[in-house]
């Protein structure tokens, strides 16, 4: 493969000009119709690659990096493909090509004033029970809205754009070069107009011509219930209005769950920690516990309440679990359950009373100078971390 940049005889650091400037002499001293003979077809075909990746950005820094983008793909130059200038050879942009050296794939039209808006992200924090159950949120959004004064048109009230002088419509203009070749014709975008073939000679006064103003607005967005942190509500053409007055763009609201001081979740189950005294512990009892429920404005926290069965002899860690009383599943049907950890609280602070009576306590079951017993099999039930679990946070 030859080197592109010598091919065309400039330095590696030369301008776009310069090398548009030694494509086209050499183009015309090797072209077909010119030279005539097989040597000089292979030596134009060459300048046509070559030119066609330094004057492409992308293409020349891919080459630059060592690659060389009109070997990677497919197409492009096969044989026969540049031979009479058709206009169809394929592959890659030759366009640029044409522009360069004969002008006039004929006019491509004005373009639209009129594009799509962008799409919009904004973060909404939760809280525990919002994600659990589901909430509609107010969001105050930052972004454009088509503008109330000229309702997108960008046109002061009572005026219109304009035919634009220069390209008549056109959004193009044509320069026409004389050569022994021929005209040699270059199409650009208008530059009155700049390309759209029309001018706004009053622009309206609030958005300078653009079709669309900034605007905070707010939104009500509907939370499923059983969304957790990093989920995104998607909001269809929420976005920003595009240039022009144009369709809006998507709008996305990333979630983030504030942590609860009482319920942990894991998965679609929310875990909870709730401290018993020995002596219930000992006798066995019942207790209330309020569920995330409680927690949601308007709800009377009584009609949200659960009775735990605990049974006598009760150890510290034990988990206790409430079915179906965890976050509902965001996909799918039913809900976690609740997990209860129970934390035996041993008295502190007694009165000489409490301490005698727990004293008889201790002669009646003979642990009046008890040995430590050695728990076996510990160390490998998770007993460990079931504790750590229920003491951290
Ligand atoms: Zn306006
Ligand atoms: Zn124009």
């Amino acid at each position: 493969m030859s080197d592109y940049y010598e091919v065309l005889g400039v330095p590696r650091d030369a301008t776009g000009d310069q090398i548009k400037k030694a494509y086209r002499k050499l183009a015309m001293k090797y072209h077909p119709d010119v030279a005539g003979d097989p040597a000089s077809a292979e030596k134009f075909k060459e300048i046509g690659e070559a030119y066609a990746v330094l004057s492409d950005d992308k293409k020349r820094q891919m080459y630059d990096l060592g690659g060389d983008p009109m070997r990677g793909g497919a197409g492009g130059f096969g044989p026969g493909g540049f031979g009479g200038f058709p206009g169809g050879a394929q592959g890659f942009d030759v366009g640029g090509l044409f522009d360069a050296m004969f002008g006039g794939q004929g006019s491509r039209g004005p373009r639209s004033r009129v594009r799509k808006g962008q799409d919009a992200l904004v973060r909404l924090n939760l809280t525990l029970s919002e994600a659990a159950f589901g909430a509609t949120k107010p969001i105050r959004v930052d972004t454009a809205v088509i503008c109330p004064t000229c309702s997108g048109r960008g046109a002061a009230d009572g005026t219109e754009p304009v035919t634009c002088t220069t390209c008549h419509g056109a959004g193009d203009v044509q320069t026409v070069q004389r050569s022994f070749l021929g005209d040699i014709r270059t199409v650009q975008p208008c530059p009155t107009c700049r390309g759209y073939g029309t001018v706004i000679e009053h622009p309206c006064g609030e958005c300078t011509g653009e079709g669309r103003v900034r605007s905070t607005r707010t939104i009500n967005v509907k939370i499923p219930a059983g969304v957790s942190t990093g989920n995104r509500v998607h909001l269809d053409s929420q976005g920003e209005v595009g240039p022009g007055g144009g369709p809006s763009g998507d709008l996305y609201v990333e979630l983030s769950v504030s942590p609860h001081d009482v319920f942990k979740r894991d998965g679609d189950n929310l875990e909870m920690v709730a401290k018993l005294p020995m002596t219930a512990a000992a006798l066995g009892t019942e207790v209330w516990i309020d569920t995330l429920e409680a927690d949601v404005e308007g709800t009377v926290p009584e009609e949200f309440r659960v009775k735990l069965d605990v049974p006598p002899g009760t150890q510290s860690g034990t988990r206790l679990v409430v079915p179906a009383r965890g976050v509902p599943r965001l996909r799918g049907t039913g809900r976690g359950d609740l997990g209860v950890t129970l934390l035996v609280q041993t008295p502190q602070s007694l009165d000489d009373s409490q301490r005698d009576l727990l004293r008889q306590l201790a002669e009646a079951r003979g642990e009046t100078r008890p040995a430590a017993t050695v728990s076996r099999g510990a160390a490998h039930k998770g007993f460990f971390s079931k504790l750590k679990d229920a003491f951290s946070d």
